[in-house]
């Protein structure tokens, strides 16, 4: 089929993710093939994949201990269900996964995207607690502008207004809490948030307890609400709150696991132990849909029962720990081993920390935020007084077309940019994408 029909064709039967079609109909684009950390359309042009094709790859397009263990895995078999029935990749994914993450998790509930990991935690922590004997405590408590998946349950427990409002007659009740938004607090001093921000959220623990299920957190980085870090001590902060007023500490390390944020998990750099941990994205390297919520042992054991106390977990999907994904996923973790690749992407964060302080100094640029190799630009009007651009005008959209027309791609949150390279990208490759970067937010602000 030729380009014109391909192009004909996605806009007369397409309907793609989170797009505003009639914008992809002005700005098509039809990505055929990718090598490393580009991309490449049907017409032969090529992009720097500067948001890891949504936040997922890891070791860059065709990598090929990935595409040979998939191969290898076809030739065994692609799929058999896991209701009842365990397969081979699955369990020695468990494993290594174990191995890695907290010492207080100690299974693996498999899925196929981080919505369903996210969903997954939401049924599992509300059923933890009628298997305990306390069914009264059904609600989530949440972090403003959170982001957990597009589905009923993930909704529920997500607050970003411009995606939920919609919805909000369809979703169930949460708790949400303020952020601890550094950036767009009163007080610009870290501590000072992390310590009003705990103390608000103790008084609502302090008050609600009884009825509080968990508490579901994305792990020290907010990725779709902005790009936020927490302020260091908050996410520990909140472990111990929990831990006090028995509530379920439930942590999304969709966006922020496999080594994103220069640690395997971002747990890591506040220690936390988590009651449960959600796993998506970077699990595969960013091959194949397959996803993982990890639960600590109490609460695996809560559900381990004879089959007439009803206690049976009551989930699962068709694709669930597909054997292929596993596959992927295997070979991912073997390459981390191999390439030493946290310690490498520790060490081209705190590269990426200089470089972009020169990002940070251009006029409409309000804040720079990152944690490891996840970093978001903030546009701002004004600098000073932190007025951001009208919304109609759609500065970050803008911004990142102009950036694809430079030959990078990435996506805005509002007028975030959002620069999430593959943590494979090489030092040359990093710097090719921060100067456009720069030129494209200079070239629109
Ligand atoms: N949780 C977090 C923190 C995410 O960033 C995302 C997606 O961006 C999700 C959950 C949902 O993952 P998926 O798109 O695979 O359903």
């Amino acid at each position: 089929m030729d380009q014109q029909q391909l192009l004909h064709i996605s806009k007369q039967h397409m309907w793609l993710p989170f797009t505003q079609m009639s914008d992809y109909e002005k700005d098509p684009l039809i990505i055929e093939s990718g090598e490393g950390v580009h991309l490449k359309d049907i017409e032969g042009n090529e992009y720097l994949d500067a948001y890891s094709s949504l936040w997922l790859n890891v070791h860059g397009h065709r990598k090929k201990e990935i595409d040979e263990a998939i191969k290898k895995q076809l030739d065994k078999i692609s799929h058999s269900t896991l209701l009842g029935a365990a397969n081979v990749p699955s369990i020695l994914l468990a494993k290594k996964i174990i191995d890695l993450a907290p010492e207080r998790l100690t299974r693996v509930f498999y899925s196929d995207s981080g919505a369903t990991s996210v969903e997954i935690s939401i049924k599992m922590a509300y059923q933890y607690w009628q298997n305990v004997g306390q069914p009264h405590k059904k609600k989530f408590v949440t972090l403003r502008n959170g982001y957990h998946g597009d589905t009923v349950g993930t909704m529920s427990v997500g607050s970003i207004d411009i995606y939920h409002r919609v919805y909000n007659s369809l979703l169930f009740d949460s708790i949400v809490v303020p952020y601890p938004n550094v950036y767009h607090h009163p007080s610009d001093d870290e501590k000072v948030v992390c310590e009003q921000s705990l103390t608000e959220l103790g008084e609502i623990f302090k008050n609600h307890h009884d009825e509080i299920a968990g508490m579901t957190v994305e792990s020290i980085m907010q990725g779709a609400g902005g790009m936020n870090v927490m302020p260091n001590g908050y996410l520990k902060g909140v472990e111990q709150l929990c831990r006090k007023y028995n509530i379920l500490l439930i942590v999304d390390e969709v966006a922020t696991g496999f080594g994103r944020t220069g640690k395997m998990f971002a747990v890591e750099h506040e220690n936390v132990q988590p009651d449960m941990m959600t796993l998506a994205k970077g699990i595969s390297g960013g091959y194949l849909p397959i996803a993982a919520t990890l639960t600590s042992e109490e609460i695996y054991q809560a559900f381990y029962a004879d089959f007439k106390e009803g206690k049976t977990f009551y989930h699962g999907h068709s694709y669930t720990g597909n054997q292929l994904g596993c596959a992927a996923a295997l070979a991912n973790l073997e390459i981390f081993e191999k390439e030493n690749l946290v310690k490498q992407a520790e060490e081209k964060s705190e590269w990426l920390a200089n470089q972009l302080q020169e990002i940070a100094k251009l006029e409409h640029v309000g804040d720079v935020r990152k944690l490891g190799l996840m970093c978001g630009i903030e546009l701002v009007k004004n600098k000073e007084t932190k007025e951001a651009f009208p919304w109609e005008e759609r500065v970050g959209y803008q911004a990142t077309l102009k950036m694809r027309e430079l030959g990078m791609l990435t996506r805005p949150l509002g007028d975030v940019i959002v620069f999430m390279p593959p943590l494979s990208a090489t030092y040359e490759e990093l710097a090719e994408m921060l100067t456009i970067l720069r030129k494209g937010i200079e070239q629109v602000t």
